[in-house]
């Protein structure tokens, strides 16, 4: 059966894309290579984006800015309003949109409208938010002297992220900026630029119909070492938000913090979900099963890891053979399918070697794993998700394997064990506890309690809401972003003290006379 492709004229994408957009105006090298963009879905070309040249990375950076100049001048309430027009552009168009970002990344079609709607939500609260970038007033201790703070914008924001979530994360980031009054520039991954390009297809009408200058929002589709790098390193980029795996945020942090610059780094995760014996296992099961499999087990917040204890450990292994042996692989567009497949051959080679490993390291795989071939399966990138008996302590447990792989791992006595094991890894994003039990939920939400950035009770490690600040610690890079106030990593402080009298008294008393 063939994949309708409509949605990709809707979205005004052809064969091949331009490599840089600075908003309406769209350019780029011709000659510097291209990246074709195949679908997990069936395996075939979607289409191609160009790549942009170091020449053109000037270029946009010149255009940005006199964006930035321009676009700090506007009330935060007016930049709010742009912003609210593009939400709803977004609204417009969230149904291609969606099934493109399924189509392109793998994840299921609902996912792929939930991803747009979570644009929508942080366009709406990006808009609230550009009325309150408050800052605090403070007693002065001189007479006749006022002092407050401000906020002011950074300037030019990088904007970097990973192909899983292929455009959500660029609005956590953009949106806010905007309000803020930043410009962004943003490299998405190579392996999901035709969602970025469509993004920008569809806000260009807003900016348009404003009469906005070029380089307030900017994409530059490119490769790592020509343009990621030379984001990086650039000091004319205050601030770089980077989203990816930990090899990529130790490079981004590095090049960032030498040139003191400063980074937003959203990292990988090893997420873990606690099971008590006082856990109402009728709730658990849903969190646990969604949490895994769901996108293949491509978040970031993906259950990885499931902390059991042992008087009930036999009892949920097998309710959870049963659960993963229901499950339907397939089309991710095809609504009936609970796992799609994963973003290419590569990822597919690396849960097997993790299988592998784990079995080597002394795991004992109880479910799923294979790879899935013949009909519906022609791109090879579909697989059983994966159930392994294992220990904390094992090498490929300690490690993030971006695909369905879910490790069991017994514990006994108190809940304090299960959160020492929980927390005994790099990787600090999300996790979870299902207990009935206050006592052992609020140890797990205690100052010794999970040292994670999310920490949930009764529900699982995967997804989150835009209301929250989106982040975690360790290895996940300590990075903010979205809702409470995470708007404050893309602006900066301004203390200011301002002398209304006729005489000027020195701080702390001290005499100066001239
Ligand atoms: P990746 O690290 O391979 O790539 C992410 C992005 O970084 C891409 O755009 C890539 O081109 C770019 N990049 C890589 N090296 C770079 C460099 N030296 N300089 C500049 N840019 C560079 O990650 P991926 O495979 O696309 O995504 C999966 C990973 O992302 C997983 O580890 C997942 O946990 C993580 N992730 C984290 C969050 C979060 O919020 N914590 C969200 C989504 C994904």
């Amino acid at each position: 059966e063939k994949t309708s492709l409509d949605f990709l004229k809707q979205l005004n994408i052809g064969d091949v894309s331009q490599a840089v957009c600075t908003g309406q105006e769209w350019y780029g090298s011709q000659d510097n290579g291209q990246y074709d963009s195949y679908s997990p879905v069936d395996g075939k070309k979607i289409g191609s984006v160009r790549k942009a040249s170091k020449a053109d990375y000037e270029k946009l950076i010149t255009t940005a800015e006199h964006g930035f100049d321009h676009w700090r001048r506007l009330p935060a309430p007016k930049r709010g309003e742009i912003v609210r027009q593009i939400g709803n552009k977004l609204r417009e168009y969230k149904d291609p949109l969606g099934k493109l970002v399924a189509y392109e990344m793998g994840k299921s079609l609902q996912e792929g409208l939930g991803e747009v709607q979570e644009m929508i939500d942080i366009c709406d609260f990006a808009v609230g938010l550009s009325r309150q970038l408050h800052g605090l007033t403070m007693h002065s201790e001189r007479p006749n002297h006022r002092m407050y703070e401000q906020w002011h914008p950074v300037g030019l924001v990088g904007i970097i992220s990973a192909f899983n979530f292929p455009v959500a994360v660029w609005s956590w980031n953009s949106m806010i900026a905007a309000v803020c009054g930043d410009v962004s520039i943003w490299k998405p991954s190579e392996k999901a630029p035709l969602s970025a390009v469509a993004c920008f297809n569809v806000m260009q009408e807003v900016l348009k119909e404003n009469q906005l200058p070029e380089g307030i929002f900017s994409l530059i589709v490119g490769d790592v070492p020509e343009i990621g790098e030379t984001m990086i390193s650039d000091r004319r980029l205050p601030l770089i938000s980077a989203t990816g795996s930990t090899r990529m945020g130790k490079r981004v942090g590095e090049v960032v913090g030498g040139r003191l610059g400063r980074s937003i780094l959203e990292l990988g995760g090893n997420n873990a979900i606690i099971l008590t014996e006082n856990a109402d296992l009728k709730l658990a099961a849903p969190g646990i099963v969604f949490g895994a499999v769901g996108t293949c087990g491509q978040r970031c917040t993906s259950t990885r890891r499931l902390i059991i204890h042992e008087s009930i450990y036999d009892k949920v292994k097998d309710m959870l053979v049963k659960a993963y042996s229901g499950l339907k692989i397939g089309s991710p567009l095809d609504e009936s399918n609970h796992v799609g497949p994963l973003i290419d051959t590569d990822a597919v080679k690396a849960m097997q070697d993790a299988i592998q490993a784990a079995e080597k390291n002394g795991g004992t795989k109880v479910f799923g794993g294979d790879v899935l071939e013949g009909d519906g399966y022609e791109s090879g990138c579909y697989v059983m998700p994966a159930i392994i008996e294992a220990s904390n302590e094992m090498e490929i447990v300690q490690e993030e394997t971006f695909a369905p792989i879910l490790y069991l791992l017994k514990y006994s006595g108190s809940v304090n064990n299960a959160i020492a094991l929980q927390n005994g890894v790099k990787q600090g994003l999300s996790s979870s506890v299902f207990t009935t039990d206050m006592r052992e939920s609020e140890q797990f939400l205690a100052a010794w309690g999970s040292d994670c950035g999310i920490a949930n009770v009764n529900i699982g490690t995967s997804g989150a809401e835009i209301g929250g600040a989106f982040g975690g610690e360790k290895d996940t890079g300590g990075g903010r972003e979205s809702g409470s106030d995470s708007w404050k990593a893309y602006m900066r402080r301004q203390t200011n003290t301002i002398n209304f009298g006729s005489e000027l008294p020195l701080a702390q008393g001290i005499k100066f006379d001239i």
